[in-house]
């Protein structure tokens, strides 16, 4: 089974970045106390991202798996939490869920976004990936590309 994570409020460019990996990845809203989020791993079986070190100790205690952030960089965060984990990074993953919901991606054809993108980019693509939850329109881009390409650099920093 895939591993699944959630990440606490204070890490939420690490829960986009995971996503980018293809993790299934939740996001603590605001006002989301301990214990709920607590009680969602545990019922999920997701693993407990943050920095938080009283509820590192909590987690524990109920042995819920916890990792916890000892690093501010982005790119530190991601690698602590795929080292810590053992989670395997997939290139056939990379991109399939939306950086703003989680939710896995599908592929739209392109006739039917037409209103909705801006001309030059129907224009100039073709293929292109939809969020059915948030109705966000994806494409590949120069933007897609530096991203896959850190997550390359990512990937091959772990595996070396
Ligand atoms: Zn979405």
């Amino acid at each position: 089974m895939q591993i699944r994570f959630f990440c606490d409020q204070m890490l939420g460019n690490l829960a986009k970045w995971l996503r980018f990996l293809g993790f299934d990845t939740l996001y603590a809203l605001g006002d989301m106390m301990d214990d709920e989020l607590m009680r969602v791993c545990k019922a999920e079986d997701r693993i407990l991202i943050t920095r938080d070190k009283e509820l590192v100790v909590r987690c524990k205690k109920q042995l819920i798996a916890v990792v916890q952030i000892g690093c501010d960089g982005v790119t530190d965060q991601i690698l602590q939490t795929i080292q810590e984990t053992k989670a395997s990074i997939d290139r056939g993953h990379f991109l399939s869920r939306c950086s703003q919901c989680n939710c896995l991606l599908e592929r739209i054809e392109k006739k039917t976004i037409e209103e909705i993108v801006p001309k030059r980019v129907f224009d100039s693509h073709d293929d292109f990936l939809y969020c059915s939850s948030c109705k966000r329109v994806y494409w590949m881009g120069t933007h897609t590309d530096s991203i896959i390409e850190k997550l390359l650099s990512l990937q091959s920093s772990i595996t070396d």
